[in-house]
């Protein structure tokens, strides 16, 4: 996509005074500051900060954002104002340095570097070395008393200029170098000297001349302005565009200019080159972590040309590494940069990233900003912090993604371990599973109930996976995206999933699965790593999860910070104990008809359905009952004086109806009736569009006795589960799909009067709460009549998937495919269905507070969509008044930080 420069705004200069474009910095004057990002861009702003806390950073000045902008709003071009701001910036760094931009005798050479707000690849690569031309080297040869380090120094600019802002490509000058290094029987260019350089020198240079038709500009001057004009031209060149694109950073925050006298780590072997993390990135320990070379410059640390050395003796020891650290090396050098290291982790209050030069001896500090982690060192970190009293509970909390749990919630692969690949699919659920490779989901269940992990490997799930998805340890298909059946519901129930492994080819008669010539049958073991979509032939060594010490100690303090509850959805008893265990307050939602996928009560579900009179439905509810009431007995008891939330039986029918033959010939004999007769039932009962027909509160008005069975199990189960647990069991009943008032009432009229029939047979009175989920725009609309009196709803849920696709109009598992299209259109900003989509169904939600609340103040409002597990979400949410959200057991420590996260920030606003 072209970018319309004319769109950049511009900072037009309302007299012939120039607005201050150049901000300077230096120990002896710093002008901007880490509070002056979005004008210097992050690199410049925390180089003046580092200036101003003493710290020795080489002088130089930032050309702002906001030239940037006027470069690109006037066709490319630099105002003519900036100029002399630029000259005298370069005056008063010879001033401080001795030497001077262009001089012969003792050349000032410069560091051209760019920097937006946030640290951007795809922007231009800094030029080093910037003033050195055939006269100027010689100068720098006779002062440092150095012929190889100047031309060392030279013949690196010419190369990064020459591909930087000549445009010509970088591996022209790296073949010419090699070519080089072969002729003249060289291994390493440690072992070229000054005249071998200046050699190399006069090849590139002719290049640069058979390529471009003239010379490599001698002008300093010249140099200076082309660097200064390529850092402002590839803000919008493709690589950065793109980036930003995909980063959500605004084209028009423009990037800076940093220009600073050069130190050199390529001065011989006092002078060195590094980067520095001030902790340990990857645990988050409270160690120096980083890398160096000696008689080094630049990239020449990252670039894997040589190997680096480790910073401090304890890491090189532990990677028995030969070449000594710089804290062996250099003492002196080390222990000033762990003093500076200190000075800014005070200042910052983070763990920085930093990059360093010693030069002969001294250091030279050139670069710092927060560094990226781990999860976990994340986690450490901000713990850390706080014992430290860097920071409070409060901000240690907000320190952390809640996002990033994902990775610590689930076992892991051990990257040490030996293991042997066998394909790649997509990273659908993350975590890592080994087990027995099953075919179909019976045998999974069937394997699980005798006690053997597996993985279930499919060519793609449906909704009659359900049990087989719950008993494997993992999930592997061939086809289907990131949103297919398989990634969805295995994301929910927090099992990990390799989804779409396209090379796989399954056959699911013969039980066997095939890459290539590679064929596992089953019974084999696989391993999968659903966080990269890799998958490996046999167990694979894992590492468990940490969910105790400093992960324990944050959600702790985030708890302390939250006004939202967080409840789990939760199904089955091990869901339930999943939740528990993940520090659940409850269940949101417990969707029974999870409960009827069971093998053996599918059956009765079926028959259910397919019989065609009311005796025969209740025949097979009769069946059900007993399950139903079990379950939800195992379940109180599981949840204590938790709060309980049942829905009552929602899923489109089509679920249910018998497919395959053996489906329907089992059906038929329960029901005696003829197969004939029974397929045509299926067919009179099949919709067109499943999603908006007969389910929810419409399936229990068209057949109340499974509003009363169902009623019928709970209250059952209420009264022994109190008789158990000896405490009071409060079942919140809640009706799904409700638009009109009067199909609560109906329905509201149905379970009260089981209760009233279930107290008299059992002589306990029981207490339960009666609820609506709101997930139809009607429903939002008409919350006022939903709520109003005594026998109103008692608490709304806002059911945010039903929610979304019934205010989009669009269906959820047709979705992935318009997905992609309307995020790279920028049309969504987000999967509304990973997100609400704040703007819109946000607002029907807004508008269903508001008007139950009016009617009953003390309404209790809570969502258990998928969003109640998303930070963005949750944090609408609690902007609105909710009381509690509700997601799957394994999003449950992500909501309770995202909770807390918003609550501290609505304090911070408000204050
Ligand atoms: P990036 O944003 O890609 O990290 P930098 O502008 O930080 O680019 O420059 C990359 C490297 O160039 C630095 O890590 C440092 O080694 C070297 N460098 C930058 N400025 C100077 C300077 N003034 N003197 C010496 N080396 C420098
Ligand atoms: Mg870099
Ligand atoms: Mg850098």
């Amino acid at each position: 996509m072209v970018q319309k420069e004319a769109d950049f705004p511009v900072a037009r200069p309302s007299s012939d005074v120039a607005p201050k474009w150049v901000y300077y910095f230096s120990a002896v004057d710093a002008e901007g500051g880490a509070d002056h990002k979005n004008l210097l861009g992050g690199k410049g702003a925390n180089l003046a900060e580092m200036a101003s806390l003493g710290l020795p950073v080489p002088p130089g000045f930032t050309i702002t954002t906001e030239v940037c902008g006027i470069y690109y709003a006037s066709g490319r071009q630099l105002p003519d104002g900036l100029v002399p701001q630029v000259e005298r910036a370069l005056e008063k760094i010879g001033q401080e340095t001795g030497a001077r931009f262009g001089d012969e005798e003792n050349p000032l050479l410069v560091a051209v570097r760019s920097g937006s707000r946030a640290s951007m690849p795809g922007m231009m690569d800094t030029i080093l070395n910037l003033g050195l031309n055939d006269r100027t080297v010689l100068g720098l040869a006779r002062r440092s008393g150095d012929d190889r380090f100047a031309y060392d120094s030279y013949r690196r600019f010419i190369q990064m200029y020459g591909d930087v802002v000549l445009g010509i490509d970088h591996t022209a000058f790296e073949d010419i170098l090699d070519n080089f290094k072969n002729l003249n029987g060289y291994s390493f260019d440690t072992e070229l000297g000054a005249d071998e350089w200046r050699a190399v020198i006069a090849l590139y240079k002719a290049a640069i001349e058979d390529a471009l038709g003239k010379p490599f500009p001698q002008d300093t001057g010249e140099q200076l302005w082309g660097a200064i004009g390529a850092v402002f031209g590839s803000w919008l060149n493709a690589r950065a565009v793109t980036y930003r694109r995909l980063h959500a950073i605004p084209d028009d925050w423009g990037t800076a200019v940093n220009v600073q006298a050069m130190v050199f780590g390529n001065m011989g072997n006092t002078s060195a080159t590094g980067v520095a993390f001030t902790r340990n990135p990857s645990t988050g320990a409270n160690e120096i972590y980083g890398e160096y070379l000696i008689n080094a410059q630049g990239e020449d640390v990252v670039s894997g040309i040589r190997t680096p050395q480790a910073l401090t003796a304890r890491a090189r020891r532990e990677a028995e590494d030969p070449n000594p650290s710089l804290e062996e090396e250099m003492p002196e050098s080390f222990a000033e940069l762990r003093q500076i290291f200190d000075v800014l982790e005070k200042r910052y209050r983070d763990m920085q990233d930093i990059e360093f030069t010693i030069q002969d001896g001294k250091v030279w500090m050139l670069q710092t900003r927060s560094g990226k982690r781990t999860a976990e060192a994340s986690i450490k970190i901000a713990v850390d912090m706080a014992d430290e009293g860097i920071l409070s509970h409060d901000e240690a909390v907000l320190r952390v993604d809640p996002s990033s749990f994902t990775q610590l919630l689930h076992p892991t692969i051990d990257p040490a371990g030996e293991k042997e690949l066998l394909t790649m699919g997509l990273p659908a659920s993350p975590g890592a599973a080994s087990g027995r490779i099953v075919f179909n989901s019976d045998e999974a269940e069937h394997q699980k109930k005798q006690g053997h992990e597996v993985i279930l490997v499919r060519t793609e799930t449906s909704p009659e996976d359900i049990h087989g998805m719950h008993a494997s340890a993992g999930i592997l298909t061939a086809r289907g995206g990131m949103t297919s059946h398989a990634a969805v519901v295995a994301r929910g129930m927090g099992v990990p999933c390799v989804s779409g492994a396209g090379a796989l080819r399954i056959n699911e008669k013969a039980e066997t699965l095939s890459i290539g010539p590679k064929t596992l049958k089953a019974g084999d073991i696989i391993t999968i790593d659903g966080a990269t979509g890799r998958v490996y032939v046999g167990a694979v060594p894992m590492r468990q999860p940490q969910l105790s010490g400093d992960f324990a100690r944050l959600i702790g303090w985030a708890d302390d910070a939250r006004g939202l509850a967080v409840r789990a959805n939760a199904d089955t008893p091990k869901d339930a104990r999943q939740a528990r265990s993940f520090g659940a307050q409850g269940i949101g939602l417990c969707r029974t008809e999870h409960m009827f996928f069971d093998a053996q009560r599918i059956l009765a579900m079926r028959e259910m359905i397919c019989a065609t009179n009311e005796a025969g439905r209740r025949s097979a509810l009769a069946k059900i009952l007993p399950f139903q009431r079990a379950d939800f007995i195992e379940l109180f008891e599981i949840m204590g004086e938790l709060p309980v939330t049942i829905r009552l039986l929602d899923p489109p029918l089509h679920e249910f109806l018998p497919r395959h033959d053996r489906e329907l010939e089992a059906v038929a004999a329960e029901l005696k009736m003829p197969i004939e007769k029974l397929k045509a039932r299926v067919a009179e009962l099949s919709e067109f569009n499943p999603m908006l027909g007969l389910r929810g509160s419409r399936l229990a008005i068209r057949y109340p006795e499974i509003t009363e069975m169902q009623a019928r199990a709970i209250f059952e189960a209420a009264a022994e589960a109190e008789k158990r647990l000896g405490a009071s069991v409060v079942p919140e009943i809640m009706i799904p799909l409700v638009a009109y008032r009067r199909e609560f009432d109906i329905l509201a009229g149905v379970i009260r009067s089981l209760a009233e029939t279930v107290e008299k047979e059992t002589g306990i009175h029981l207490d339960y709460k009666l609820g609506t989920m709101i997930e139809l725009p009607r429903a939002c609309l008409k919350a006022d009549e939903l709520a109003r009196g005594d026998d109103g709803a008692e608490f709304f849920s806002f059911g945010t998937n039903d929610l979304t696709q019934t205010v989009l109009g669009l269906s959820r598992d047709d979705a992935s495919p318009i997905l992609s299209a309307y995020s790279t259109q920028g049309i969504y900003e987000a999967d509304p269905f990973v997100s609400i989509d704040q703007e819109g169904v946000g607002e029907l939600v807004a508008t269903g507070v508001a008007r139950g609340r009016a009617e009953k103040p003390d309404l209790k409002i809570g969502i258990c969509g998928e969003h109640g597990g998303d930070p963005d979400s949750v944090a609408f949410f609690h902007k609105l008044g909710f009381d509690y959200v509700s997601c799957s057991p394994f999003r449950v420590p992500i909501a309770r930080l995202a909770a807390a996260q918003a609550a501290i920030r609505a304090k911070l606003d408000s204050a």
